[in-house]
């Protein structure tokens, strides 16, 4: 079989200690999944079940980037999230079962066309204007997650120019990795190549062309991104 035309290379990720990079194959992100985040935004957390929305493989690019400020968008925002990268099948896992899952851990941004999230949201429609925008999964080397160890009360921040905007720490995630993967497994086959973004602590906020987005957790490789001129 041959193709018609040639798609670009699947996007992948350094990592840690590895010549090979992980290549991307699904991107799941949780939202509101931390309460005083989730009370910026004007709804309370949803104690019941964790939901999902999803970015294209095509829309990652890696932390160091510089990516032009989007079409369609006059309030692109910044989410620093610690993401998890899936590294053996798992479909209706427990949750005392799912960390075996999990291939590692990076640095993560969700940057997201804010004005489009809410008008639609406010609608009933889906958010993909909002969210699955190109270069706006940004990830920074996956470190293997024997080497980062336990999820506990890891500092996390994001600073904008240097100026600090962002700043929590990972013991309060609503929905911890093991429930998240459990959850999610059982609607999805997850397979190694699928990240999860588990949300974004408060602070959220607008950037402009010329900005310079850092962002770390204790314990990864730290992220960073360009905002580039306006397309
Ligand atoms: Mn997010």
């Amino acid at each position: 079989m041959s193709y018609l035309f040639d798609l670009p290379p699947v996007p992948s990720i350094p990592v840690l200690g590895e010549k090979a990079t992980y290549p991307i194959r699904r991107i799941f992100c949780v939202g509101r999944n931390y309460a005083a985040h989730a009370a910026e935004m004007g709804i309370a957390v949803d104690r019941e079940k964790p939901f999902y929305f999803t970015k294209s493989a095509a829309s990652a690019i890696l932390g160091g980037a510089r990516a032009p400020y989007p079409s369609g968008t006059d309030n692109y925002h910044f989410e620093m999230e610690l993401a998890l990268a899936i590294g053996a099948p798992a479909h209706q896992v427990s949750v005392a079962d799912a960390l075996s899952a999990v291939y590692g851990y990076c640095c993560a941004l969700d940057m997201t066309r804010r004005d489009l999230q809410l008008s639609e949201r406010a609608k009933q429609r889906p958010w993909d204007l909002g969210k699955d925008v190109e270069n706006s999964a940004v990830f920074a080397p996956i470190t293997k997650a024997a080497s980062f160890g336990q999820i506990a009360g890891q500092r996390i921040h994001l600073e904008v120019n240097g100026q600090t905007r962002q700043d929590a720490t990972l013991a309060e995630l609503v929905w911890s990795v093991p429930e998240i993967i459990s959850h999610l497994s059982g609607f999805y086959h997850l397979q190694p190549g699928d990240l999860i973004m588990t949300g974004t602590p408060a602070g959220v906020g607008a950037v402009l062309p010329g900005d310079v987005i850092t962002g770390g957790i204790d314990g990864l490789e730290p992220i960073s991104l360009t905002i580039g001129h306006a397309e």
